[in-house]
């Protein structure tokens, strides 16, 4: 029966496909397709993992036989024993041999989605006893995956996995020729790294605000997704048939064939219209009244600067450094390997600016899915981004020392986050000089960087002389001001209608900030989401801005509105909209 989710629209498009249910522990689970030739070996891999596992219970229970009941409790015994039954349970696998064989999963893909199905029916149990079972399924199962580690078959690409299904896929039901949509209750921005190399044509999520750090990513990889989509990973089964609208947050469960046409047009018509946004490429951003306008990338890794040249970007305007420091185990990266991506980056870019962030994890990016920061009940509000690198000087050193170094290779903007008081704006100015110094102390090369500080804090937008004093340029991090203007957590998807991009509040601080830069001659620009949103370029032009920084995938679609702009008339409509009651309500008057 066909029945419709509503979550909130993070990543344009469409997609149509097959459900992925996916537990949010086991996202990093290797997912790739093996060829045919190889299913009976990637079998194989999953039996001799389980083999493994078996024998070390055998010789656990063995071992327990010489113990009393002291040592070896009755209990124990029991638990090795309903352990080794899940282990050979015909439901497991008959279900991994179906997954790898009809769908050319992995093995640990395969075993995943079984334990998934299986799970599902412990759930639905009556019985309390036999629905706890479900623990032992997922310890077993866990072990089984450990076992099968260092073992991996070299990975595939399914060469029909990124096509999009037409209708008549659907209709044929065609098993494996049709994309493949991931549900998870959540996922971790350190998830959405091993995400972007994986097979997924879509994602949702129940969990998450739109300017949450996972949608942000999505936005990034250009991939329709739905977060806050509350209970979708407890309504949809495991291999459902599902669209995601992007654009209207929309996910569609068991559609049936008029939906399907009519989703079928609508993915037609989006790509038809990226396809005439290409046109746009190499003409300059320019106003109709000849205002030249700077679009700029907002990247992850330094592998996403090719995407940014390709999408006609003038240089990077944000590169989230923490990327790199993410999903390590706590393992951070030495001054070498950040100095080598960020040259990468800087050598990607062919000679544009990059502005580097110095790291900001914490709040809703930690560094690890397995540290939970639990000890505080306020991560947004704690020691995160600067703070935290100046809590730890030696770490804030070697990422310094690692960006000066490679600014000796292009040019480097340096971008400090989360700042609001003069003694931080002092200590880190401080520490640039040590790094400095240290390299020539050693005779490292190291070249000359702009400074810039992120606007994200109410406090920061309201001292700006501050910062004028000390930067050459200032960032505008509306996701972070809107966030902590409006005290409503960016990642929550139950305060996500009254994130509020438009309250008079926001508009005030960001029109101030752009008002008093460019009165001082200083460059500004915004590399929060609103600069990738073409509902409010109009209304940024006509507060002066001048820079914007986005994902590659939104920056032609932002030309598209500066180019049919003119802010001669804008200004005086920027000033009416910020001065309104009601802001949203004034824009649409127009
Ligand atoms: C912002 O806060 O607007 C910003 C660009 O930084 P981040 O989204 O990484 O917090
Ligand atoms: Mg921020």
């Amino acid at each position: 029966m066909t029945f419709a989710i509503h979550g909130l629209a993070v990543s344009r498009g469409v997609a149509i496909g097959r459900a992925v249910l996916v537990a949010s522990s086991r996202v990093d689970v290797a997912h790739y397709f093996v060829e045919a030739s190889q299913v009976e070996a990637e079998i194989a891999r999953v039996r001799a993992g389980r083999d493994a596992v078996v024998d070390e219970i055998h010789r656990l229970q063995e071992s327990i036989t010489h113990m009393g009941p002291k040592e070896a409790p009755h209990e124990l015994t029991a638990l090795l024993d309903v352990h080794l039954m899940l282990l050979q349970d015909e439901e497991l696998t008959s279900g991994v041999k179906h997954w790898i064989t009809d769908r050319l999963y992995n093995g640990e893909w395969a075993l995943t989605t079984q334990l998934e199905v299986i799970a599902r029916h412990f759930d639905e149990m009556e019985d309390a006893y036999l629905r706890e079972r479900k623990a032992d399924l997922e310890q077993v199962c866990e072990r089984v995956l450990r076992a099968m580690k260092g073992t991996a078959s070299p990975v595939v690409a399914h060469p029909r996995a990124a096509r999009k299904a037409t209708q008549q896929d659907l209709l044929l039901d065609d098993t494996i020729d049709v994309p493949l949509v991931l549900i998870a209750h959540d996922l971790s921005p350190a998830d959405m790294l091993q995400f972007k190399q994986s097979v997924f044509a879509g994602f949702i999520t129940d969990v998450g605000g739109k300017t949450s750090h996972t949608a942000i990513v999505a936005r990034s990889m250009d991939i329709p997704a739905v977060v806050g989509a509350r209970t979708c990973s407890h309504l949809v089964r495991q291999d459902d048939w599902v669209i995601i609208d992007g654009d209207a947050g929309v996910v569609i469960v068991d559609p049936s064939s008029i939906i399907l046409a009519e989703y079928g047009f609508k993915q037609r018509q989006g790509e038809l219209e990226r396809g005439r946004l290409k046109r746009l490429l190499h003409t300059p951003a320019v106003t109709m009244d000849g205002e030249k306008v700077q679009l700029l990338a907002n990247i992850e890794m330094p592998e996403d600067a090719p995407a940014a040249l390709a999408a006609g970007a003038l240089g990077v305007g944000l590169f989230r450094s923490e990327f790199l420091f993410m999903g390590r185990q706590g393992r951070l990266p030495d001054e070498e390997e950040q100095y080598q991506a960020y040259r990468k980056a800087v050598e990607g870019m062919k000679g544009l600016p990059v502005t580097i962030r110095t790291v900001d994890v914490g709040a809703d990016k930690p560094l690890d899915d397995s540290v939970h920061d639990d000890a505080h009940l306020n991560p947004a509000l704690g020691l995160r981004a600067i703070r935290w690198s100046l809590a730890d000087p030696a770490m804030f050193l070697t990422q310094l020392r690692a960006i000066l170094r490679a600014a000796a290779h292009g040019q480097v903007h340096l971008l400090v986050p989360m700042l609001a008081h003069a003694r931080e704006i002092r200590q880190t100015l401080a520490h640039i000089d040590q790094a400095r110094a240290m390299l020539d102390r050693k005779g490292v090369a190291h070249g000359p960087v702009k400074l810039g500080a992120m606007i994200e804090i109410p406090a920061a937008a309201l001292s700006l002389r501050l910062f004028l004093k000390h930067f050459d340029f200032l960032s505008i991090g509306t996701n972070d001001l809107i966030q902590y203007t409006l005290a409503i957590d960016r990642a929550d998807e139950s305060v996500a209608h009254l994130y509020d991009p438009l309250h008079p509040a926001v508009l005030a601080l960001v029109a101030d900030t752009i008002a008093q830069c460019r009165a001082m001659g200083k460059d500004v620009s915004v590399c929060g989401e609103m600069a990738g949103d073409v509902t409010l370029t109009r209304l940024l032009l006509g507060m002066g801005l001048r820079s914007f920084s986005m994902h590659p995938a939104q920056i032609l679609a932002v030309k598209q509105e500066i180019l049919r702009a003119d802010t001669a008339r804008l200004a005086p409509w920027a000033q009416r909209v910020c001065a309104a009651e009601d802001p949203a309500l004034e824009m649409s008057a127009v």
